[in-house]
């Protein structure tokens, strides 16, 4: 007899096939009342699957009194109430580390493609406006300061790619790292003002909500550039949009948003960003390597073996 859980929402393909061949697998995401749905199910579920996004409410925890792992598809937890979680001695797993690469890979991609002008430049030529004229020049990425706000597992992944670049690296978090040759900055503002592109790459949630503020953008001024990776909330979406429109900063590269998939008309019609369906991790293998992790936590949980990455 298969063992039981309950998927609160999907998660990538290769992780679907491997839960529903090992478990009776309950897609709650599919049920016209959640609610009702899981108190049908309460009684045998031990083990629910969400994805990061997505997250796990309070109430949804109270609906399955006897949940004991909930395992989420990506590294960010923001949309988990890990509070609550904790209360109940639900223990949660992330997927870090998996997916490093390739979502700095994809910061590396925005910042080029912003502070160089890529995408504009596609588009200049695809409407033949080559054909009056050169495009105009773009500033460099060789050689300038790099400031990263949450030197963490992706922004040391980040800060690694930037040697090649001949970059100059500084960060700001809570605290200083010893084990880097990076710059510290205390204030976010401050390491703004240092920096030629301000990549930001620290977790969501209240801790950093709106981080990057009115304040962080005038510092880091008209000739450099904001890359947002981490999540919508660290950033003041309407102050940046401000900033943007009135060129207090140069240009953005956006790969997250408050309110996604919406994304403001207003940064749409803007030619100095470059925008990303978030697609930081959203490669064939890292995906599938994700999964693999969300699918080896609730095996190693079912045969009481350790679990592989409990938040
Ligand atoms: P991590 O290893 O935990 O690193 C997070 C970093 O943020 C740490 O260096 C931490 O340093 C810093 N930080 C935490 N709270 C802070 C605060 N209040 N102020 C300033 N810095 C703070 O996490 P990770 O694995 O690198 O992932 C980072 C985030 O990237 C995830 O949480 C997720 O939101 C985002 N992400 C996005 C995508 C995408 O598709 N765009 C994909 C994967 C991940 P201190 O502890 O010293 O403050």
């Amino acid at each position: 007899m298969k063992p039981e859980i309950a998927l609160i929402s999907p998660i990538h393909a290769t992780g679907m096939v491997e839960l529903n061949e090992q478990y009776i697998v309950h897609r709650v995401w599919e049920a016209p009342d959640p609610k009702a749905f899981l108190a049908s199910i309460a009684d045998r579920i031990e083990v629910a699957v969400t994805s990061g996004l997505r997250g796990a409410k309070a109430w949804e925890m109270d609906a399955l009194p006897r949940l004991k792992l909930l395992a989420s598809f990506g590294v960010g937890y923001d949309g988990i109430d890990i509070a609550a979680a904790k209360q109940r001695g639900i223990i949660v797993t992330n997927t870090p580390d998996v997916l490093n690469e390739c979502v700095a890979d994809t910061t590396w991609t925005l910042i080029l493609s912003t502070v160089r002008r890529t995408v504009f430049n596609d588009r200049y030529v695809r409407a033949g406006r080559w054909l009056s004229g050169p495009a105009p020049l773009s500033d460099k990425v060789w050689g300038e300061n790099i400031g990263i706000v949450g030197l963490g597992r992706i922004g040391r992944a980040i800060a690694r790619r930037a040697t090649g670049f001949g970059m100059q690296i500084g960060y700001h978090g809570r605290s200083e790292q010893k084990d880097v040759p990076y710059r510290y900055f205390a204030d976010a503002a401050e390491l703004a003002r240092w920096a030629k592109i301000l990549v930001v790459a620290c977790p969501g949630g209240k801790g950093t909500e709106k981080i990057i503020d009115e304040r962080v953008l005038q510092a880091l001024g008209s000739d450099s550039y904001l890359i947002n990776i981490s999540r919508g909330s660290t950033i003041d979406e309407p102050a940046l949009i401000r900033a943007l429109q009135a060129g207090t900063i140069a240009g953005a590269g956006l790969d997250v948003f408050v309110d996604e998939p919406r994304v403001p008309e207003a940064l749409c019609q803007l030619d100095n960003v470059v925008l990303q369906p978030h697609v930081g991790s959203g490669t064939h293998a890292t995906r599938a390597a994700m999964a693999k992790l969300v699918t080896d936590n609730v095996a190693a949980w079912f045969a009481g073996r350790p679990l592989l990455s409990p938040v």
